[in-house]
């Protein structure tokens, strides 16, 4: 049986790992001429010969064992390919008003950490982590593990657990309201509704229900590549090749053919007009332009295609001629009015002016990433969806809001130490990786039927199509688009 990838992003390898494990002879289609989609990476060398390297997507790793689970299903040992280590320190957040807190890993130390900086009690914090925890618990088996879209998952003892406590995940308030029932330091709150965007969402409407994000960074845990993010898709496909599994780079498919019921193969116009004949297809290709541009004369799910997009990116890459002890791996300067940064992305579509800024240093633990003496910085905003605005200004702007804000928190002018630069914005998020309007995680979890608003794993028109990554159920980021991997090749072994 031959099964045919569109698209080599994580959720497409992890999805070509399994099919091959299974027993399909497996082609992966990509369109760029590497692999890893958003999880991948590039290099900047300064004027004297200086090689900074950056992860250009994810910077934060949660949930190592789905990694390595591949790694098992192949019968393979996960650390002769793939190695990570625990982070002690989740975060060190900061504000201008000159107030630093460390997020530790040990629920303890953090809870001492926010009585001490911010004077609120350590329980606060550590009920906070006990109820993520015991949302996670009630969602994880019914919302992440299966697919929401057959009856199958919707009986029996997981979906019962899931009606009993109904109550307890946060399905009816917003998760700002829950967390200012919780907390009583507007920063701790704000520290808090941080976490909505993981995926993309407004912490202003998205429901409580996603004060489980948490339980991923604090009670299972953070942790770091020691060969950087990339190396989680390098191995992968190492993986793959191993066992088997065809990379066709540089080729973008224009076309999946169907008969009837079925997809018969897939068109590439760079291999040619002929059609090349697949007994099943899995997009790993947003969903939203999986359906305009290689279906269009299928049923458009236009309900499910038009849902509102999660927030995209405005990423500076920038090379540091100077290290900075009081940072960490991962750095938060937060923006003094968080309400009005969120309405501002999703209700204006524009770019706050002072943004909260999102500050990873992979070279802090992996010396190499910066020549010695230097740091290779990741900056990450908030940015709206692709919507047609003047990008070339508002990026020219957020450049000297993002350099203002830090030179003043950080008391030195950054500016001038910045010798190298690359950018990708909303419309390059788009064009390097199809994402419609340039979403980094597909859809946005604004209202509480969201988790029911994203594409199926699977087609409800053609019995051997099927969906995965970040568009679709369960969502995105890397644990969750390695999950619709799971899901999608569990449905197809069914
Ligand atoms: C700046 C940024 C920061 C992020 N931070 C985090 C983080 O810290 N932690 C986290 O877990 N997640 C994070 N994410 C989200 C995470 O990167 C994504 O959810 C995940 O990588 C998406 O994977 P995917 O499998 O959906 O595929 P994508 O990475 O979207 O890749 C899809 C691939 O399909 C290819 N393709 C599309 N159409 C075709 C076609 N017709 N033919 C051939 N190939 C095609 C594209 O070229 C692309 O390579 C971040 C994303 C970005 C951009």
């Amino acid at each position: 049986m031959k099964a045919a990838v569109i698209g080599a992003g994580i959720a497409g390898i992890a999805s070509s790992v399994r099919l091959a494990v299974a027993g399909y002879e497996v082609d992966v289609f990509e369109a760029n001429s590497y692999p890893g989609g958003k999880l991948s990476t590039f290099t900047d060398r300064a004027a004297d010969g200086g090689l900074y390297r950056f992860d250009a997507g994810p910077s934060l790793f949660t949930m190592p064992e789905l990694v390595e689970d591949l790694f098992r299903l192949a019968g393979r040992n996960p650390t002769d390919y793939f190695e990570y280590i625990r982070l002690n320190e989740t975060c060190r957040y900061f504000w201008d008003d000159g107030t630093r807190l460390t997020a530790w890993a040990n629920h303890d130390r953090f809870a001492q950490e926010v009585e001490s900086v911010l004077g609120e009690p350590g329980q606060h914090l550590l009920d906070q982590l006990a109820d993520s925890a015991l949302k996670y618990n009630v969602t994880e088996k019914l919302f992440l593990q299966k697919s929401l879209h057959k009856l199958s998952t919707w009986i029996g003892r997981d979906a019962l657990h899931g009606y009993l406590n109904l109550p307890k995940l946060g399905v009816f308030g917003t998760m700002n309201a829950a967390n200012e029932r919780r907390f009583r330091h507007p920063k701790l709150v704000q520290l808090f509704n941080r976490y909505a965007t993981y995926n993309g969402s407004d912490p202003y409407q998205t429901p409580a229900t996603l004060n489980i994000i948490p339980h991923l960074e604090y009670n299972i845990g953070a942790f770091f590549p020691t060969k950087g993010m990339v190396s989680i898709t390098n191995s992968l496909v190492q993986l793959a090749t191993e066992l088997g599994v065809r990379f066709h780079y540089a080729t973008r498919v224009d076309e999946v053919v169907t008969a009837g019921k079925q997809v018969v193969g897939i068109r590439a116009t760079q291999l040619g007009t002929e059609l090349i004949p697949y007994d099943l297809v899995v997009s790993n290709m947003d969903v939203v332009n999986a359906f305009r541009k290689l279906l269009p004369k299928a049923k458009q799910p236009e309900r499910i295609l038009r849902q509102p997009k999660s927030s995209s990116g405005l990423i500076f890459y920038w090379g540091i001629k100077r290290e900075f002890p009081e940072l960490d791996l991962h750095n938060i300067f937060f923006s003094n009015d968080y309400k009005a940064e969120f309405e501002q992305l999703f209700q204006q579509h524009r770019l706050y002016d002072d943004p909260t800024i999102y500050l990873n240093i992979t070279s802090k633990h992996k010396s190499d990433d910066a020549p010695p003496g230097r740091e290779n910085w990741f900056i990450l905003l908030n940015a709206p969806n692709n919507t047609g605005q003047d990008w070339d200004a508002v990026i020219e702007q957020a450049r000297q809001h993002v350099i203002r804000k830090l030179s003043h928190v950080l008391g030195v002018e950054v500016g001038p130490l910045i010798e190298t630069e690359s950018i990708l914005d909303p419309r390059s998020i788009e064009t390097r990786t199809s994402s419609s309007q340039g979403a980094l995680y597909g859809n946005s979890s604004n209202n509480r039927f969201a988790a029911f608003l994203r594409h199926a794993n699977f087609s409800s028109e053609f019995d051997n199509l099927y969906f995965v990554g970040g568009s679709v159920h369960p969502g995105g980021g890397i644990p969750l688009c390695l999950l619709s991997a799971k899901i999608a090749t569990d449905l197809i072994s069914e």
